[in-house]
This record gives structure tokens, C-alpha cells and sequence, in this order.
């Protein structure tokens, strides 16, 4: 699959060039001329790279918006171009969250490897950073972030203890006993209703609002993580 990559520069030559160049090279690129378009993807859309120009047009620069990537628990990283070269403004950038810097005016070959050597350490993470995923949802083991459509959402640990056990036996009926067990170590307390209780706040933050559903109840048998009927 293409890696997707999301360019965010004001400069259309520069952009269109850019963006010539990596797609010959075989990424997916999608442009973005002012900060408020690049964050409105950044919200909505995920990559896994992201090029930011330090100095756009509007409301957001491309410190905000990496700040915004990092906010969202977006791990993937961010490559900085800007035509300022201080050892401040490295520093800055590099305290925002981006992972490299490239001074303005560059080589199209130096960001070529640059973007190959980020996509390669963060496959290298993602790999070790074991990431659980069943449809259009994600667990991330380590950093104890879910996120559905990209959207990120919070849990409790409790919560998040359920659905990680839930994404473990996707597709599958699971009785109440067996998540009481397997989920609060209760054996034989069949009065308590804590299971219906946690899948109804789980229900609320992961399938209000988003389609398809995938906790379904099953009336006399359990539940079942699914992604269709
Ligand atoms: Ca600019």
C-alpha cells in the first residue's frame, strides 16, 4: 500500500513540484496552500507522514499544526521545511513534536531520503509499539490510546481493559460470565450488572455516532464485536 503523505505549503511551485516528485516516487500525496485546510485534514483524515511549511498563510503556522498532530495522539511523523535556519527555530519545531527539519531551499533527493529514513523508523515503532486494530478501530498497547476513524477516544483504564479483551475475541459471541472473569476476576457473581453498565459507556464512545456499529448485544447469549450483522 502507498504511504499516504499530507503536504502543507503555501508556495504552489514548490508544492506542485514536490508533490510530482514523491508521487513518481510512489507516495500518495495530498496537498494542503494554508493551515486551516491542513488542519481540517489532520482532523478528519489520516497519514502517515506529514510535511509541514513553517511560515502559512492565515490563522495556523506549522508549529500549530504539529502541535495539533501530537495533540490527537498522532504518532506518524512530521518533517518540517522552512527557509528560517537558526539553532532557536530547530529547536522550536523539534519541541513541537517534528521529528526532522529541512532547511529551504533543498534538494528534492535530500527530502526524498529524509521522508524514506521517517517512514522506516515509524514502521519499525508501529511494529514494537503493537497496535491491536478490528475495523476502523485501533488500540495502541503501549501509549494506551484508542482511536475510531482516526478520531481519538478516551477511555478508562477499565474501559480500555474491556475493549482490548472484546478486540481479542472479535467476531465472536462472549457471554457476561466470561467478560466478568476475564475482565473483573468476579467468578460467581451473577447479580451484578457491571458488564451491561461498561458496555453501555463503551457503546456511547465507541459506535455513538460513528457507522457501523460493532457491539452488538445478543439478548440471552453475550455480546459480539462485529463490524456488520
Ligand atoms: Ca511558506
Amino acid at each position: 500500500m502507498k504511504s499516504r503523505i499530507l503536504y502543507v505549503e503555501d508556495e504552489i511551485k514548490t508544492a506542485l513540484s514536490v508533490k510530482q516528485g514523491l508521487e513518481e516516487n510512489g507516495f500518495d500525496v495530498h496537498l494542503a496552500g494554508d493551515g486551516a485546510l491542513g488542519l481540517k485534514l489532520i482532523e478528519s483524515q489520516k497519514f502517515d507522514l506529514y510535511i509541514l511549511d513553517y511560515i502559512l498563510p492565515g490563522e495556523e503556522n506549522g508549529l500549530n499544526l504539529c502541535k495539533a498532530i501530537r495533540s490527537q495522539g498522532i504518532l506518524a511523523p512530521v518533517l518540517f521545511l522552512t527557509a528560517l535556519d537558526s539553532t532557536q527555530d530547530k529547536v522550536t519545531v523539534l519541541d513541537a513534536g517534528a521529528d526532522d527539519y529541512l532547511v529551504k531551499p533543498f534538494e528534492f533527493k535530500e527530502l526524498l531520503a529524509r521522508i524514506k529514513s521517517l517512514l522506516r523508523r515509524s514502521s519499525n515503532d508501529w511494529n514494537i509499539s503493537n497496535i491491536l486494530s478490528y475495523a476502523d478501530l485501533e488500540l495502541n498497547m503501549n501509549t494506551r490510546q484508542a482511536l475510531r476513524q482516526g478520531k481519538q477516544i478516551e477511555l478508562t483504564a477499565r474501559e480500555f481493559k474491556l475493549l482490548e479483551w472484546m478486540m481479542k475475541n472479535k467476531e465472536r459471541v462472549i457471554s457476561k460470565t466470561e467478560i466478568e472473569k476475564n475482565v473483573w476476576n468476579i467468578f460467581h457473581d451473577t447479580s451484578s450488572n457491571v458488564v451491561e453498565v461498561y458496555i453501555n459507556f463503551l457503546r456511547k464512545k465507541i459506535d455513538k455516532g460513528f457507522d457501523p456499529k460493532l457491539i452488538h448485544t445478543l439478548i440471552g447469549q453475550g455480546y459480539i464485536l462485529k463490524s456488520s450483522e
